[in-house]
């Protein structure tokens, strides 16, 4: 059977990292494979569905770069790809099960089902649908519809013990005597996810399930339904949880969950690319950097963990400044003008094209996220800097010491015949080491004159050189910088 694989994500809200896991996993495994890659829009929830969110699982999966072969957007054979618009089939469906007897209308309400639930539970029993409803006569069945009662379809589930053969975990067996008869519909319109799961993987010839551990449950269901219909049995593999680093289930608490807040927070398609497909998989090397296309040929299925995946932040953060610092300075000044627009810092007019594409060249290096630059460059854009003037001092150096250095440092560069990175640098040195053999400082450490002096002009703990700043601010604004810090004193 051709390979095809899908992601049926229900669009109850923002495009989940879990979510665009399993979707990364079932691209490569397609393209691995020479398979096709399918997304297919679970909305049969019609009050907890929105389009916004079937949106913003398009514009996240397309961000990211995982590209689909068929779905609501792309029409294929198998279409409509969003699951409102197949009612047709799962009715037909629907109705075929009921008159082979496979599944019967249930009229138990709410409250009676949550009172048997109780009174299961205070026997110490796991609670299942006791089969009230499973054998009611013709006559009552009728009776109930003529009185309007409410119903809802359920499938007979048969007690016996079902394996799978899952890629990932191996064999799994689950005994269905702990299951009881499943609900697979409110009523014609209104069918649920393991039986219109079942009529999509079968009607759109899926040959492989790959999705979260979370679902792991619901595949002897699917397995039942599929026998019952007599569909043939997709391959099925569970991706192993995403947990947040206490191993706990991972949620808000430990941070974003959905990609747009990473894509918002200025992380890089291609570092959460690389950092999902680590999320549970290794090439079983040291090597920890792949592209999307690398992916695609490394990617192997056999080579995905049962155990949980932890969700490092610090791999996140390290990856994604790997790939920032990797970027074309143009493409990286494109992409944090957004942020240093949103922060009021860039306005226009007062800065070249140039200027800024050097600001962020020497930024580049402390940055994890594009929203960093922010913190990282503020300086450069300040009229006046705010700073603790104790921050001037390097190593003890009283108000005294320090205002010597800086005059010094003031005078040598107002003396600069040519402002330039190298030549800046240069000067500095040398004046330093002067300097150093003047005041009896430790003859190497350079820190007496050019701490404060780099202080001075970012008004931060860390920053880069005083060269670098120096350059980039240029003559008149860097001896401004010196001035007012010699006034703090
Ligand atoms: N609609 C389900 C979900 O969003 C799909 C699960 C599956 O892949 O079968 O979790």
């Amino acid at each position: 059977m051709p390979v095809r694989v899908r992601i049926a994500p229900s669009p109850t809200g923002a495009l989940h990292i879990g979510t665009a896991r399993s979707a990364l996993f079932n691209y490569l495994f397609a393209k691995k494979n020479h398979g096709k890659f399918i997304l297919r829009v679970e909305d049969t929830d019609k009050e907890r569905s929105e389009l916004r969110w079937v949106q913003d699982i398009i514009d996240g999966l397309k961000w990211l770069g995982i590209k689909w072969d068929e779905g609501p957007d792309i029409d294929g054979k198998f279409g409509p790809y969003k699951q409102s618009q197949r009612n047709n089939l799962y009715e037909k469906y629907l109705k075929k099960l009921l008159d082979e007897d496979k599944a019967y209308f249930c009229f138990c309400t709410t409250e009676e089902l949550e009172n048997k639930r109780q009174e299961q539970m205070s026997r110490g029993l796991a609670p299942k649908y006791d089969g009230t409803c499973a054998h009611l006569p013709e006559k009552i069945i009728e009776k109930n519809f003529a009185e309007k009662k409410l119903s809802v379809i359920r499938f007979r589930v048969e007690n016996k013990k079902i394996k799978f053969n899952d890629l990932i975990r191996g064999e799994v067996e689950f005994d269905t005597i702990l299951m009881g008869d499943i609900i697979i519909a409110k009523d014609f319109e209104t069918p649920l996810y393991n039986f219109t799961a079942v009529v999509d993987d079968f009607e759109m010839k899926i040959s492989h399930v790959i999705r979260g551990e979370d679902h792991i449950s619901n595949t002897p269901k699917q397995l039942l339904i599929q026998e019952a219909l007599g569909f043939y049995h997709p391959e099925y593999g569970h991706l192993p949880l995403i947990l947040a680093p206490d191993r706990s289930k991972m949620s808000k608490r430990f941070g974003a969950v959905s990609v747009t807040e990473y894509k918002d927070q200025g992380y890089l398609p291609e570092a959460l690319i690389n950092f999902m497909a680590l999320l549970g998989w290794n090439p079983g090397t040291e090597e920890e950097v792949f592209s999307l296309s690398q992916l695609s040929k490394e990617f192997s299925i056999e080579k995905v963990q049962k155990s949980g995946a932890i969700f490092n932040i610090q791999k996140l953060d390290s990856l994604n400044g790997f790939y920032i610092r990797e970027k074309p300075i143009e493409k990286l000044t494109e992409l944090c003008t957004p942020y240093l627009k949103e922060a009021g810092l860039l306005v226009a007019g007062q800065i070249t094209q140039n200027k800024l594409q050097e600001i962020i060249e020497v930024s580049k290096t402390r940055m994890k996220k594009l929203s960093d630059i922010v913190e990282l460059s503020d300086f450069f854009f300040a009229d006046k800097l705010k700073y603790d003037k104790n921050l001037l001092s390097w190593n003890k150096m009283g108000e005294s010491e320090i205002k010597d250095s800086l005059k010094y440092s003031e005078k040598i560069l107002s003396e600069n015949k040519k402002w330039e990175l190298k030549n800046i640098e240069v000067e500095l040195f040398l004046a330093s080491e002067k300097f150093n053999l003047e005041k009896n400082y430790p003859e190497k450490n350079k820190g007496y004159m050019l701490w404060p002096l780099r202080v001075a002009l970012s008004g931060k703990q860390s920053s880069p050189s005083p060269f670098e700043i120096a350059n980039i601010l240029g003559k008149e604004k860097t001896l401004k910088r010196i001035q007012e810090a010699i006034k703090l004193l």
